[in-house]
């Protein structure tokens, strides 16, 4: 991943992406609908982990007709074309986040407040690569999550533990 590409709100970063995501779809045949584009938009536009209900919410709220179903259509188009990334974190619901010219990076989730924190180690692209060749399996991609309690979720267990003694 070029040194360039990363970062946000780089000028032709969004034109990048549109043109490979139109790419695509002409390739399989599909409608290059405004909608589509709106939605690509949106999420080169934002900086967090987000499912595809509230998505779909903020397209409603900045006015645009988008169905629900074009908005998972969509999601799925762009996973495929790998614009787009899916996690599962815990039980919720599927979180999205913009993939392409995005620094690779794995998360750190609180159980308590759900917050997600994202974190960058080169040395877990290294246990992939040396795991791939130890294996001879030629590695597509990992999935890394990691639980716990942050600062001040365990503040909060603190303060509630002392209460709990106290009365
Ligand atoms: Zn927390
Ligand atoms: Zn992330």
């Amino acid at each position: 991943m070029s040194k360039q590409a990363e970062g946000k709100d780089k000028p032709g970063l969004i034109d990048e992406v549109k043109n490979i995501f139109a790419a695509h779809m002409e390739q399989h045949g599909l409608r290059k609908t405004p909608e589509r584009f709106a939605i690509l938009e949106e999420i080169y536009r934002r900086n967090d982990h987000f499912d595809a209900e509230t998505l779909y919410n903020e397209m409603l709220r900045q006015q645009y007709r988008v169905s629900r179903a074009t908005v998972y259509n969509t999601l799925e188009l762009l996973l495929t074309c790998d614009l787009v990334s899916r996690h599962q974190f815990g039980k919720n619901q599927a979180q999205y986040e913009k993939s392409y010219g995005y620094k690779q990076h794995d998360h750190i989730i609180c159980v308590d407040c759900k917050k997600v924190v994202e974190f960058c180690d080169p040395r877990i692209q290294q246990i992939q690569s040396m795991m791939g060749e130890l294996l001879n399996f030629r590695i597509t991609h990992h999935s890394l999550q990691m639980y716990g309690i942050c600062g001040t979720c365990q503040k909060a267990r603190e303060l509630a533990a002392e209460k709990a003694t106290k009365t």
